[in-house]
C-alpha cells in the first residue's frame, strides 16, 4: 500500500521547503511537493527542481554503502571496507590518542553544510568532544565573515536589517552583489516579486547579469568585483556636492562624516568628506574617478547617486557576495555609509545596510556542552593551524579566547561537509597539507558519495540522506517557519547517522549517558530541542501535531525595522556602539593603526588580487563564482540530471574571447599561479569585459597532470585572508584563459 510521507530538504540553500514522499514496500515511488503548510498571500513552501530531484540526487547508486578505511596513499582514494565495529574502535584508539598526546585543542570539527537540521553532525561531534575534554573551535562562517566582523563597526550589532514584508513600502530598490533568484536566501525573491508588483524600481548592480537581473529588475549596472566602495565614494560625492544628504540624520545620529563630528583627539582630515574632498590624498572622488575604477560609466554613477538619495524610502541592499572580497569589510561599511547619508536607517521601506540579520522567531537550540578549550580560529583559516597552529596569534591570525594555541590540529573530524578539500580555497594548496600525514594524522569524513573531501578521510563512513531519519528544519533568518524531517524510509545499505554512531563512540568513552541525555533516542532528542523552544515560542503547537503536519508556520509575526527605537527615541535607546552613535568613523578600527588596509572610515581600499594589484599584468581577467540553481554549494553535483539546469562553464565577455580566439563551446584552460581548470567557455554579453566567472560548488577531478576538469573554482581561489575578519575572499582571484580545444575537436 502507498503511503504519502511529509519531510523537508536540509540543504543549506537558505530556503526549507515541504516534501512529500510516497513510499511503497520500504521504496520511494515518486515524490511530489506541498502548499498546505503556507497560506495563498504567504511565501509558498514548494521544492525548486533540485528538490524535485532529491531522490535521484540521494538515493542514487552512487551512495557509500559500507564503512571503508584508506589503504592507499592519503588522498589516492583507495579504501578497503571494514566493519561499523572496526570503524568506532579506530576512531575511538585515535581521539583518545590524539587528546593525550597533543591536548584537546588539537581535535578540529570542520565546518560543513551537508545537514542544516537542528541535529548536524558537527554539532553532535562537537558536543562530545566538549564532553571529552574539549576541542578546537571556530568563529565566522564562509558565508558572511566579513560583513558579520565589519557591520558592528559601525552599527554595534549585525542586526540592521528589517522584515522583508517591508520592501513594499520601498521606492526604489538597489541591489549590490545580491542573487537571491539564484541562492534563494530564504524568501528574498518573494517579497521583491511582491514589491515590484507593487510598482518599486528594482535596479541590480553586479558583474553579471544574473538571473536576478533577468527576472526581477528594471535595470542592471555591470561593474567590476570588488569596487562597491569606490562607486558608493562616487555615489556620496555627487549627493553630498548636491546637498541631497540628510543632514540632519547625519548630525544626529553619527559620527565621523565630516569634521564638525568627529571623536575627541582625532586630527583634523580624518572624517568622511574629507577623504570625499581629498584632503589628505588629493583626489576627489568623483564620478570620472569612479569610472576608472568600477567600469561603470561617470554619467551613470551620478544617475544612480540622484535617483538612490531622492526616493524616499529606499534600500541599497549588498548581498553577500559583495563581501566575500579581499576589501569585503570595506563594501560592508560603505554599504552603511550611504544608508545613513540619506537617512533611510530605522524606517519601513529603507535599508540599513551591513548584513541585514532581522530579529524573528526564537531558534531552536541544540544544547551543547560548553567547550573547556577556549582557543577559537577564524573559520577560513583551520589549513594555517594544521601546520602553524602553535605560531598563530590574536594580532595577525585572528585567534580569540587565548594568546594562542597549544598544539596544531592533528585530527579532523569532516561530517557531511565538503569543505576539507573542494569548498575551500586553494585546492591545491590544501591537498598538499593534508597529503602530509606528519601535519594532521587522523581524518573522520561521514558523507553520502566520495566527493573529493572523502578522498582524504582515513576512515569513511556511509551517511544517512534526508529521506533516512528525522530532524527538526528552519530556513534562514528571513523565514518564519520550522519544519519537520519525517523519516521516510530506513537507511541505505550500511548507512547510519551521525548521532547514531557517535552515542556509539560515547559508550567507548565512557560518555554515552551525558551525550544521549540519559539514553534519548533521536526523537527524543528531538522532542526534548522542541519542547524547549515551546517554552520561548508559546504559539507553537504540540510536539505529535508538529510532526504530523511536517512543520508549523507561525501566525503571530512581528514586523522589525532594525534601529527603529534609536531613531526614535536616541536618549533611550542609544547605538549599542561604544559611543552611543552610529559610528561612520570607528575609533575601534583607527586605534589599530592599519589605515591602508583597515581604515577607520568606508572607503574604497584597492585589495589584493582586485582591479589595481600589480599580478594583473601577468593575470589580467578578475574570477568570480556564483551559487548555481544546479546545485546547493557542492551538493547534487553528482546528480547529472540537474546540469541541464545549468552547465558548468566559464563565461567570458566577448571582447575577451575574441582577443584569445575563443567562441562559445571551445574548451579552455583557466590558470593562475595556484592551478588550472579546463573549462567549457561560455562567450557572452552577459558579464562584463574583463571578468570570468563560474559556478561554485563543482566537484574537483584531476586529470594526469593536475588540471581539474571539474570545474571547481577554488583551484583558483586564494587562501590569503581578507584583513579584518580574516574572511575568505573567493571572489578576489586574478586569472588568464587560454583556449585549449576548438568546439568538436
Ligand atoms: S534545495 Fe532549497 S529551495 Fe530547493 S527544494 Fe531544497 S530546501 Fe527548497
Amino acid at each position: 500500500m502507498e503511503k504519502w510521507i511529509l519531510t523537508s530538504g536540509i540543504n543549506n540553500c537558505g530556503g526549507r521547503c515541504v516534501i512529500k514522499a510516497c513510499v511503497k514496500d520500504g521504496d520511494i515511488v515518486k515524490i511530489a511537493t506541498e502548499k498546505s503548510i503556507a497560506k495563498e498571500n504567504q511565501v509558498p513552501l514548494t521544492a525548486c527542481p533540485r528538490g524535485m530531484n532529491y531522490t535521484e540526487t540521494f538515493l542514487s547508486d552512487k551512495r557509500l554503502k559500507y564503512p571503508m578505511k584508506r589503504v592507499g596513499k592519503r588522498g589516492e582514494g583507495k579504501f578497503k571496507r571494514i566493519s561499523w565495529d572496526e570503524a568506532i574502535k579506530t576512531i575511538v584508539n585515535e581521539w583518545i590518542r590524539i587528546r593525550e598526546k597533543y591536548g584537546p585543542g588539537s581535535r578540529y570539527v570542520n565546518y560543513a553544510t551537508g545537514n542544516m537540521g537542528i541535529m548536524r553532525g558537527y554539532a553532535m561531534a562537537k558536543h562530545l568532544l566538549a564532553l571529552d575534554g574539549g576541542f578546537l573551535d571556530y568563529y565566522n562562517s564562509y558565508s558572511d565573515a566579513c560583513t558579520t566582523i565589519a557591520t558592528p563597526y559601525t552599527y554595534g550589532t549585525e542586526i540592521t536589517g528589517n522584515s522583508l514584508t517591508e520592501l513594499k513600502e520601498s521606492s526604489l530598490i538597489i541591489l549590490c552583489g545580491h542573487n537571491p533568484a539564484e541562492t534563494r536566501f530564504g524568501d528574498f525573491l518573494w517579497h521583491l516579486k511582491e514589491a515590484k508588483k507593487a510598482g518599486v524600481k528594482i535596479i541590480a548592480i553586479d558583474p553579471r547579469f544574473s538571473d536576478t537581473a533577468k527576472t526581477i529588475a528594471d535595470e542592471w549596472i555591470g561593474i567590476r568585483p570588488g569596487t562597491d566602495s569606490a562607486l558608493i565614494d562616487a555615489m556620496a560625492y555627487v549627493i553630498y556636492e548636491k546637498s541631497l544628504h540628510d543632514k540632519e540624520f547625519l548630525d544626529k545620529f553619527c559620527i565621523g562624516f565630516d569634521e564638525e563630528h568627529m571623536p575627541e583627539g582625532i586630527k583634523s582630515g580624518e572624517s568622511y568628506v574629507s577623504y570625499l574632498k581629498g584632503k589628505n590624498d588629493g583626489i576627489l572622488k568623483t564620478p570620472k574617478w569612479a569610472e576608472e575604477i568600477t567600469g561603470v560609466s561617470a554619467e551613470k554613477i551620478e544617475k544612480l547617486a540622484k535617483e538612490y538619495a531622492s526616493a524616499k524610502p529606499a534600500a541599497f541592499i549588498q548581498g553577500w557576495g559583495s563581501q566575500r572580497h579581499s576589501n569585503g569589510e570595506q563594501s560592508v561599511r560603505s554599504s552603511t555609509l550611504i544608508a545613513c547619508m540619506t537617512g533611510n536607517v530605522g524606517v519601513a521601506g529603507g535599508w540599513a545596510g551591513g548584513k541585514g540579520e532581522v530579529k524573528g522567531h526564537e531558534k531552536p537550540k541544540f544544547p551543547q556542552a560548553k567547550n573547556p578549550y577556549q582557543g577559537k580560529i577564524p573559520v577560513f583559516l583551520w589549513t594555517d593551524a594544521i601546520f602553524r597552529g602553535t605560531e598563530m596569534t590574536s594580532d595577525e591570525d585572528g585567534i580569540i579566547g587565548s594568546a594562542g594555541l597549544d598544539s596544531n590540529i592533528k585530527m579532523i573530524l569532516n561530517l557531511a561537509g565538503n569543505m576539507l578539500v573542494n569548498q575551500h580555497s586553494d585546492v591545491n594548496r590544501t591537498i598538499k597539507i593534508l597529503k602530509d600525514e606528519s601535519l594532521c594524522e587522523f581524518i573522520v569524513c561521514s558523507d553520502l558519495f566520495m566527493t573529493p573531501s572523502a578522498k582524504f578521510a582515513d576512515i569513511l563512513l556511509p551517511g544517512t540522506s534526508m529521506f533516512e531519519n528525522e530532524n527538526i528544519t528552519r530556513p534562514w533568518m528571513y523565514g518564519d517557519f520550522l519544519l519537520y524531517n519525517n523519516k521516510v524510509i530506513d537507511p541505505l545499505h550500511e548507512s547510519r547517522f551521525e548521532y547514531d554512531w557517535l552515542r556509539d563512540v560515547a559508550r567507548e568513552l565512557g560518555l554515552f549517558e551525558k551525550f544521549s541525555m540519559g539514553g534519548k533516542s533521536l526523537r527524543g532528542y528531538l522532542e526534548y530541542i522542541y519542547e524547549d523552544l515551546r517554552i520561548r515560542e508559546t504559539e507553537l503547537p504540540s510536539f505529535s501535531s508538529f510532526m504530523s503536519n511536517g512543520g508549523y508556520k507561525y501566525k503571530n509575526n512581528k514586523t522589525y525595522i532594525a534601529f527603529s527605537k534609536q531613531i526614535e527615541d536616541p536618549i533611550n535607546y542609544p547605538f549599542p556602539t561604544p559611543t552611543g552613535k552610529i559610528e561612520i568613523f570607528s575609533k575601534r578600527l583607527y586605534d589599530m593603526e592599519k589605515p591602508d588596509e583597515i581604515p577607520a572610515i568606508p572607503k574604497y581600499v584597492p585589495s589584493f588580487e582586485g582591479v589595481g594589484d600589480n599580478k594583473k599584468e601577468k593575470y589580467p581577467l578578475q574570477l568570480i563564482g556564483w551559487h548555481t540553481k544546479r546545485r546547493t554549494h557542492s551538493t547534487h553535483d553528482s546528480n547529472e540530471k540537474l546540469s541541464s539546469l545549468e552547465a558548468q562553464k566559464l563565461w567570458i565577455n566577448s571582447f575577451d574571447a575574441r582577443q584569445r580566439g575563443i567562441f562559445d563551446g571551445d574548451e579552455v584552460e583557466v590558470y593562475n599561479d595556484r592551478g588550472r581548470i579546463k573549462i567549457i567557455a561560455h562567450v557572452t554579453q552577459k558579464i562584463i569585459k574583463g571578468v570570468v566567472g563560474m559556478p561554485q560548488g563543482a566537484w574537483y577531478e584531476a586529470d594526469d597532470k593536475g588540471c581539474d576538469k571539474g570545474g571547481s573554482i577554488n583551484v583558483l581561489t586564494t587562501s590569503k585572508p581578507t584583513p579584518l575578519a580574516k574572511g575568505n575572499p573567493q571572489h578576489s582571484n586574478l586569472v588568464e584563459v587560454q583556449l585549449q580545444n576548438k568546439k568538436g575537436c
